[in-house]
């Protein structure tokens, strides 16, 4: 049964790369009939929190990606270390106590011999007398995967034929000096026990496979078996990194800025490749999600694009599907002539309080008079659909103004803005008393 797994490290909120990296493996998983487990990463004592795994599981419930287990690494400790057993009694996981200053004196050694700055494996040679006389002065060892000295090929899903010569690359550490272990390294010991068929992972963790198809074998795995397809990072519209802007982008900003959850993953799926956008249920997201149509270059995440869409698909909404999240008291009839307008969900907060709340019209000296005869033609109540119709009916005939002439100093002094949805639909909900009150305020 194919399984993937999304495996974020709890130290940050989920932003949009890392979400369109879980979408991508749910989406797979669904298309098919496979099983989705969120796994988090979470060995690192100081830099993982509770409160980043919570809102990491709970954005990605907002999003509607559904998985069907989940569980923590900070749970299995003692089982890593029984599988970390296994690789020092075969020699593969060697100690080493080497200090910061003394690894970097030695990578600034090679550089200068012209060497690449890998680490020499010293402490292969270390003898047990010295390890002894290590511990004995209170020293702690950490713990180096000894990496054959081998290529590293696979077929990348989405990137073709890729390899890593691990001669290339230093022992990766897999246990701290506390015994705490890696990430390389649990999620090696996870994606064999939990069956993992396939890894879907950013472009960033390439030479993370090469290590880990190395550590898989280590203990008997068939990294062969496993197969991996890498994203190409995202990037802002300049090319450059999207980190800097990443604050801005997490999916809680995203949230409260009212966008829509399936704008966001239409639009996330279709990043790197030519299809279109479609806002559909995950469900028919999957249908249509291929690795294969993603693009070998990095892909461009553009807000502008995200926002079109958003607004594609907030314009579309029916009331009951946004009511709870509108404000206090907004009805059916507030939504359907607002909703056009919006761009974001949280700028409706806007447009009830030219319905419903108060509003500052601004000054508007030179439409005295206009605004006065306003007033005095404005229809008396009960109003209907037609209100706005009838009114500025009467004030052409009373002015003689037309178009944007009339029009243009009612909305201000209705709404306080040049722009918005349309008068005929927001004047019957402002009502007459406010309405009267906003034109006597402009007018004076
Ligand atoms: N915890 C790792 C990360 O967030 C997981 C990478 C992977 O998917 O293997 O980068």
């Amino acid at each position: 049964m194919i399984t993937v797994r999304f495996a974020p490290s709890p130290t940050g909120l989920l932003h949009v790369g890392n979400a369109r990296i879980a979408l991508a493996n749910c989406l797979f998983a669904r298309r098919h009939g496979g099983r989705f487990i969120l796994r988090i990463d979470d060995t690192d004592p100081e830099r993982s929190k509770d409160e980043y795994a919570e809102a990491i599981a709970r954005d990605l419930r907002w999003l509607g990606l559904a998985w069907d287990d989940s569980f923590r690494q900070r749970d299995r400790l003692d089982h890593y270390a029984s599988v970390a057993e296994r690789l020092k009694q075969s020699g593969r996981l060697y100690p080493c106590f080497e200090s910061e200053e003394e690894l970097r004196a030695k990578r600034e050694q090679r550089l200068k011999r012209g060497l690449a700055p890998v680490y020499d494996r010293g402490m292969l040679k270390l003898t047990p007398e010295q390890r002894a006389q290590a511990e004995a002065n209170g020293k702690r060892p950490y713990w180096r995967f000894r990496l054959s000295d081998t290529v590293m090929e696979w077929q990348d899903m989405v990137l073709g034929r890729r390899q890593v010569k691990l001669g290339t690359v230093s022992d990766p550490v897999l246990i701290r000096g506390d015994g705490t272990p890696l990430y390389t390294f649990t999620s090696v010991a996870d994606d064999i026990e939990t069956g993992i068929t396939h890894v879907i992972r950013g472009e960033d963790h390439i030479t993370n496979t090469g290590v880990q198809m190395d550590i898989f074998a280590a203990l008997g795995a068939d990294p062969a078996a496993l197969r991996f397809a890498h994203l190409p990072l995202l990037t802002d519209t300049d090319g450059g990194k999207l980190s800097k802007r990443i604050d801005s982008l997490t999916l809680r900003t995203l949230r409260h800025d009212g966008v829509e959850p399936s704008a966001i993953t239409a639009y996330l799926a279709s990043l790197g490749t030519s299809d279109d956008p479609q806002a559909l249920p995950i469900a028919e997201l999957a249908t249509r999600f291929d690795l294969t149509h993603v693009s070998h270059s990095a892909a461009r995440f553009d807000i502008s694009q995200l926002l079109a869409l958003n607004r594609r698909v907030l314009h579309g909404l029916a009331f009951a599907a946004v009511a709870d999240r509108l404000p206090q008291g907004a009805t059916e009839a507030f939504w359907l002539a607002v909703r056009g307008n919006l761009d974001l969900l949280s700028e409706a907060r806007g447009w009830w309080d030219v319905v419903a709340g108060t509003i500052v019209p601004p000054p508007m000296e030179g439409e005295r008079d206009f605004l006065r005869q306003a007033v005095a033609t404005l229809p008396s109540e009960p109003w209907n659909g037609e209100v706005w119709r009838v009114w500025t009916d009467a004030l052409k005939q009373a002015t003689g103004r037309k178009g944007r002439a009339l029009f243009m100093p009612l909305r201000l002094a209705l709404t306080g803005e040049d722009h918005g949805p349309e008068l005929r639909e927001l004047l019957p909900l402002i009502g007459r008393a406010r309405a009267e009150q906003r034109l006597h305020l402009a007018a004076n």
